[in-house]
């Protein structure tokens, strides 16, 4: 951008736009897009697609036909827009996913409400992230408004489904090749990074579930049985005892933030055995336990060892104590992403964060994986970021929000590098 009279212009639509854009979010909130199950998707793909369409894009709704996910009841329709500039290329594909999680307990405010208070839009879903969505739209918009011509073009995404792994959302799409090497440039994925921090990629995901087997026998007799529960004892101290302190101690190159998120983590995210525990129980020993444990790998460690540290680690605990006998299953596999160093999405956020807020920009990657997955190995697009407005932290908590200056703050960087990437230097 050469003309600072054209970046005035773009920021001053954009502060004239904030009561419209906290409206649009708000309203965005009070679609109960819950996942699981995936509901009200249509109504919020065509809510966006219509206000897409106010916007001057081309948009279309797909559907992620064929997707087991995708029922009459809970139809997964995602919302594309498009808005060519002078020429096709360079595309920028802006990204927001639209489901949200459940509200659970702890609000004080309406979590459906989308109330607007002290500076403040409440509600599940502000910050992860439909503010986001908004940032995209009126980056692009306010473009328009100030009259500048856009030289590549611009593409403004809302899916669904990232909260369950994005399948019939982001995948879909890049399956589909409506985002891919062959016609997009650049992604930026507008999830919540505290308005100064550029997420260059995440951790690898490893979910398993490790099954223990016993021998029933009479609960007054134990002795005569196998105890499942109490093999899953012994893994479970040994995973605490041994392989905890392990983890704790490897630490990635790759600025992961928060800090405690750098290094290799395990959590147990269910555990079931024996009788049901809310049922008329019988004198029975336990002749199975199932657990299911969700572990995050560093790009150092890799998936292979990540898997045969935990077969190892099972295998010991066999030897060592009579009759265990386990099976592992694997659940779900994430390679950790990182985006390339030198990538032009990277250098242009950092330039606009700091015209914008007057500060360097952190890099940093996420704890948790999301939609970049996809863009990269699917798409093959690997210059892919996420930023935009909001509080990581705050996601899926009680009483999430979106303060309403980041949500301005990150629409002006996300305008600025709008016009930077779509090659729009001559206004
Ligand atoms: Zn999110």
């Amino acid at each position: 951008m050469s003309n600072p009279h054209a970046i005035d212009r773009v920021f001053a639509a954009i502060d004239a736009a904030e009561d419209e854009m906290v409206s649009f979010t708000s309203e965005m909130i009070r679609i109960p897009t819950v996942n699981p199950p995936g509901d009200a998707y249509v109504e919020c793909a065509e809510f966006i697609g219509r206000r897409l369409v106010e916007c001057d894009f081309a948009v279309d709704y797909p559907v992620a036909e064929g997707r087991p996910e995708h029922t009459p009841q809970h139809p997964r329709m995602n919302v594309v827009g498009l808005r060519r500039g002078r020429s096709d290329r360079p595309l920028v594909h802006l990204n927001g996913h639209f489901d949200v999680v459940p509200a659970g307990n702890g609000w004080t405010v309406d979590p459906f409400g989308g109330e607007v208070k002290n500076g403040r839009i409440y509600g599940r879903g502000t910050c992860d992230m439909k503010a986001g969505i908004t940032a995209a739209i009126y980056a692009a918009e306010a473009i328009r408004r100030a009259g500048v011509p856009l030289h590549g073009s611009v593409e403004i995404s809302g899916t669904v489904d990232e909260e369950s792994g994005g399948f019939a959302g982001m995948a879909y799409l890049a399956q589909q090749g409506r985002v891919s090497a062959d016609r997009t440039d650049a992604v930026i994925i507008t999830e919540p990074t505290n308005t100064d921090r550029i997420y260059i990629g995440h951790r690898g995901v490893y979910w398993f579930e490790v099954i223990t087997r016993g021998r029933i026998a009479h609960g007054s007799m134990p002795f005569l049985g196998a105890n499942a529960i109490e093999h899953m004892g012994v893994i479970l101290d040994r995973i605490r005892r041994v392989l905890m302190p392990v983890l704790q101690s490897r630490t990635t190159a790759v600025p992961v933030k928060p800090d405690g998120a750098r290094h290799a983590t395990l959590n147990i995210n269910g555990i079931a055995g024996g009788q049901p525990v809310d049922g008329i129980q019988t004198p029975c020993v336990a002749d199975i336990c199932r657990a299911i444990f969700d572990r995050r790998f560093l790009a150092e460690e890799g998936f292979d060892a990540t898997r045969a540290e935990i077969v190892d680690l099972l295998e010991t605990a066999a030897r060592e104590t009579p009759e265990l006998l386990f099976e592992l299953r694997d659940l779900m596999i994430v390679h950790p992403v990182k985006t390339p160093d030198g990538a032009s999405v990277v250098a242009s956020l950092e330039r606009s964060v700091q015209q914008v807020l007057g500060r360097p920009v952190l890099l940093a990657a996420s704890p948790g994986t999301y939609d970049h997955k996809h863009v990269d190995r699917i798409a093959g697009v690997p210059n892919c970021v996420a930023y935009g407005p909001g509080i990581l932290d705050l996601a899926h908590q009680p009483d999430e929000y979106c303060d309403i200056a980041d949500l301005m703050h990150s629409t002006k960087v996300l305008a600025l590098s709008l016009l930077e990437l779509t090659g729009t230097t001559a206004v």
